[in-house]
């Protein structure tokens, strides 16, 4: 299908958009301009439109393939914009498979992943955030998730840019205007108009941007590495978190070889865990792999749990540890464990630097503490109402953006240069309408649209 340049798409495209296997209804959905014609001779006439209408569902040979609700929905109001024919039958694989076949047979070709939703979006019933949303309802894991998915579904996210948008565009065209009239009377640059526009631009972003991340977090997950020195309880940590026996736990140094791991819930907020091989010198090859993995899940992390034995007399972090993540490098807790053995208290401390956590990993003491401090890390307190879901793209460009008035803000302030200005704003707002889909590629249709199910 041609997609870009020519946003009208003409063949007609058929799937069963309920999920496989028996139940008790199954739904052959058919968009495109062949809609009508396949319900004529399927049902023998067009269903009166957004009604529900009982009927036999007719084969080739006027034989009844099955009965069932119809439901036709004209374009352009239709969840595609398309004509769009529903045909509910009963929920047997053979008997739908039977049907779609028919609709096959009778023009239409078969939907690609997520078709009927590309279609809804280049036929501006949705924008891309909307679209997204759509998938992540689907795939969401938690009923917070969910609630996200749908609150974005619904626009909040996207009407949000769409402000941002509005605003941007009034202030380039009066940035614009001094630029292109600088005769006039007035300095428009210097004036406090577009500063205080600037200002709360800058502010509008930022607060999209938190929410973001939050959404993003729940969407993809937070990477947690559990990482420390053999024998410290990373594995016992992992199947305390997890609840399951996923790892090995000995007390021989050294035995995790690999990395481990494992996707949990944590109050609705997904955790990839990865508990990683002892970080020590090692001459075993088989061992070394697994510290150069383990380096480089360190590396990609939001956030490290370092585990050390309270008990340890040696209970410093590894100096070598925080030089070779550098300053840039993911966030360190500071995990104390085996507090049974030393009669300690569980207790979280927080400094501006670090947090240190004091638990017994084996006993199940300080968990929930070490729980609401990942959830804290991830910004989920705020994650109340009105929050949203979104995706790493989003938070990328949102952060560009910014970035991009920033720097305008800058080159006003400094050099009252109206041009690059200009320039930073234009930028910024493309990237913006990336978000929406108001400007897109191909390549990131695809990616995007690929990954959804057949059917939707
Ligand atoms: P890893 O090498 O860091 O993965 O450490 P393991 O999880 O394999 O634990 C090493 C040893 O310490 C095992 O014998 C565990 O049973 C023990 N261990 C782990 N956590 C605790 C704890 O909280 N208290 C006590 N007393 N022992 C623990």
């Amino acid at each position: 299908m041609t997609i870009i340049g020519n946003k009208r798409t003409t063949d007609t495209i058929a799937a069963i958009a309920t999920p496989l296997g028996k139940g008790g209804v199954a739904i052959v959905r058919i968009s495109g301009p062949l809609a009508t014609d396949i319900a004529k001779k399927i049902l023998g006439k067009i269903p009166q439109a957004r009604m529900s209408d009982y009927l036999p569902f007719y084969g080739q040979d006027n034989e009844v393939i099955d009965s069932g609700i119809a439901i036709y929905f004209p374009a352009p109001n239709s969840f595609t914009g398309e004509h769009i024919l529903e045909l509910q039958g009963h929920g047997g694989p053979v008997v739908i498979d039977m049907l779609l076949a028919r609709v096959i047979a009778l023009g239409a070709r078969l939907a690609k992943p997520g078709e009927f939703s590309l279609r809804a979006y280049l036929n501006d019933k949705i924008d891309l955030v909307q679209a997204e949303a759509i998938a992540d309802l689907i795939d969401s894991s938690s009923t917070q998730a969910a609630r996200m998915a749908t609150r974005s579904l619904q626009g909040d996210f996207s009407n949000r840019i769409q402000n941002t948008v509005d605003k941007l565009i009034k202030l380039r065209m009066y940035v614009e205007a001094a630029i292109d009239f600088p005769e006039e009377e007035i300095d428009f640059l210097s004036d406090s108009r577009v500063k205080d526009q600037l200002n709360e631009l800058i502010t509008e972003l930022q607060q999209t941007l938190e929410s973001a991340r939050v959404g993003c977090v729940i969407q993809e997950g937070l990477k947690v590495v559990i990482a420390g020195p053999p024998n410290a309880g990373k594995s016992t940590l992992l199947n305390r978190l997890s609840g399951r026996e996923s790892a090995i736990v000995t007390d021989i140094p050294g035995t995790t070889r690999d990395i481990i791991r494992e996707f949990i819930n944590v109050d609705g907020i997904p955790l990839h865990i990865i508990d990683t091989a002892g970080l020590r010198e090692s001459a075993d090859r088989v061992e070394q792999e697994g510290i150069r993995r383990a380096w480089h899940e360190i590396e990609q992390a939001d956030l490290i749990l370092y585990i050390l034995d309270a008990n340890d007399t040696q209970k410093d972090l590894d100096n070598s540890f925080i030089k070779r993540l550098g300053d840039a490098g993911p966030q360190i807790t500071m995990v104390y464990n085996k507090i049974d053995l030393i009669q300690k208290t569980p207790l979280l401390e927080k400094s501006d630097t670090l947090t240190k956590v004091y638990i017994s990993a084996q006993k199940g003491l300080g968990m929930e503490a070490l729980r609401t401090h990942i959830k804290h890390y991830a910004g989920i307190q705020n994650a109340g109402e009105g929050q949203f879901m979104a995706r790493r793209r989003h938070v990328d460009a949102l952060e560009k953006s910014l970035s991009y008035i920033r720097t305008g803000q800058n080159q006003l302030q400094k050099f009252a240069a109206g041009e690059l200005l200009a320039e930073e704003l234009r930028q910024a707002q493309h990237l913006l309408g990336e978000i929406t889909g108001e400007f897109t590629s191909n390549d990131l249709l695809g990616k995007i649209f690929s990954s959804f199910c057949i059917g939707k």
